[in-house]
């Protein structure tokens, strides 16, 4: 613990420059928990109680500490960050690095949050960083800079954590702000209990808090009530500048039957998509999510893993803990080896079969429609059942013949024409590629 006062200067010099250079969010989260714990000739050794902190410094500060350095006298200043609390190679102290050391956890229970959750460990990357940037805003200043915050995209990419982050964060500043999250569907089903069983108090329950969280927000609509209800909600909250944090799986433009003034309300703030991520940011993220383990990954590991799981950051990390859960376990080095057997073992427990009609049913679903509906010959609908037509042609690869008894088709020829219309309004209609691969995603969930 004793530092020499030559370390705590130096330290302090450089937080000194941190705090006038780097955002708010970002000196916070990652300058102001750390220590310089050593020099050693022009090395420079910088321990964070965050295990991301490593990355985080080598990909994002080390020019500028460096920079800093080199005007403090050091001229070919190397950074070593290591983590405070773990030392891999001895095996000290296991602490569970997911859960940073944070003030919430009294917390949770009105909030609803997870402490989990939070900026901290959050990667950034191309797919992420301007959503990461609007949500640390709106953080840092609640109601005044982006309201509501909207943040949308496809299935396990981040934005639960995301918008708990925000709330989290609101709570880490500010202890006594009263913050709420809670899922569409909770709120959806709170509405009905209260009108069900004529309770009052339901206006009271959600106006009366500083922020308002609400993941998964596609989910209220064609529920007229529901959406009134809401409607008053927001405006309520956001008439006394209360933060307003949405979630949802595409964009308020592309949510069918939501009413056209709550999606003008939910475009009046910030809109932000997280996109898939790429592969040094899968690789980073699985860097994170391994530093919560005994056992150091291996580069090559990651890299393979990195490589087969492209689209969803939830099934990466269920990759991540599954291999290196069963290499503690069996004292394995987690080899790309080992890692392809654990994927292959992973993909055969995922029921791969999925039948036309449960495509039908899904495309259904996700458009608010009918079984019917989509099978029906009216004119009505046609662009949804063309999207089901090229669904179960490219995921099951049936021919258009097949296609057309399923959907109670005497000539394929349409189907033929159906899905070649998909196929290339693919190319250029952002819309249609969003209804496609999110219906997809929930194929095989
Ligand atoms: P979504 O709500 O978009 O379906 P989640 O927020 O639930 O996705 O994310 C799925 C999992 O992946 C969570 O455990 C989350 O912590 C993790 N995750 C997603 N994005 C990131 C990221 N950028 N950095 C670290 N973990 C992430
Ligand atoms: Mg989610």
């Amino acid at each position: 613990m004793q530092e020499t006062s030559q370390e705590q200067v130096l330290w302090q010099t450089i937080l000194g420059e941190a705090q006038l250079t780097q955002s708010e969010g970002n000196y916070k989260t990652w300058f102001e928990p750390a220590k310089l714990v050593e020099i050693d000739g022009e090395k420079i050794i910088i321990a964070h109680p965050n295990p991301f902190a490593k990355n985080q410094f080598e990909k994002r500060f080390n020019k500028d500490i460096v920079d800093i350095l080199k005007k403090n006298g050091f001229n070919t200043p190397i950074i070593e960050c290591v983590s405070k609390v773990k030392k891999k190679k001895d095996r000290v102290e296991v602490t569970a690095p997911s859960e940073p050391t944070v003030t919430v956890r009294s917390a949770k229970n009105i909030s609803g949050l997870n402490p989990r959750y939070q900026f901290a460990n959050f990667i950034v990357g191309d797919c992420n960083d301007l959503a990461y940037a609007a949500a640390q805003a709106a953080a840092a200043h609640p109601g005044e800079r982006y309201n509501p915050i909207f943040v949308y995209g496809g299935v396990g990419l981040g934005k639960t954590h995301l918008i708990q982050a925000i709330g989290n964060e609101i709570i880490n500043v500010t202890p006594s702000a009263k913050v709420k999250y809670l899922t569409a569907e909770d709120f959806v089903n709170d509405f009905l209990d209260h009108i069900k069983n004529k309770k009052g108090g339901f206006e009271d329950k959600y106006r009366n808090i500083d922020a308002l969280i609400v993941d998964d927000i596609q989910f209220i609509a064609g529920k007229e009530k529901t959406q009134d209800a809401f409607f008053h909600t927001f405006n309520a909250l956001h008439q006394q500048n209360k933060q307003i944090v949405l979630s949802s799986d595409r964009q308020p433009a592309n949510i069918p039957t939501l009413t056209d003034r709550l999606k003008s309300r939910f475009q009046m703030g910030m809109m932000v998509d997280i996109n898939l991520p790429d592969f040094e940011t899968r690789c980073a993220i699985i860097e994170s999510k391994a530093a919560g383990f005994d056992i150091e990954i291996p580069r090559a590991t990651t890299e393979y893993l990195a490589d087969k799981i492209k689209t969803n950051i939830r099934e990466l990390e269920g990759a991540i803990n599954k291999l290196l859960a069963f290499c503690e376990m069996q004292e394995l080095e987690p080899t790309s080896d080992v890692a392809e057997g654990i994927l292959d073992d992973i993909r055969a427990s995922i029921p791969k079969h999925i039948s036309p009609r449960q495509i039908i049913k899904k495309t259904a679903d996700f458009f608010e429609l009918k079984h019917e509906d989509i099978i029906s010959s009216s004119h009505k609908n046609s662009r949804e059942r063309q999207i089901a037509m090229y669904l179960i042609r490219s995921e099951l690869r049936l021919s258009f013949p097949q296609i057309a008894r399923e959907v109670n088709r005497k000539d394929h020829t349409t189907i033929m024409y159906g899905v070649e219309k998909i196929e290339k309004a693919i190319k250029f209609d952002a819309a249609i590629r969003d209804y496609i691969s999110a219906i997809r995603e929930k194929l095989y969930v």
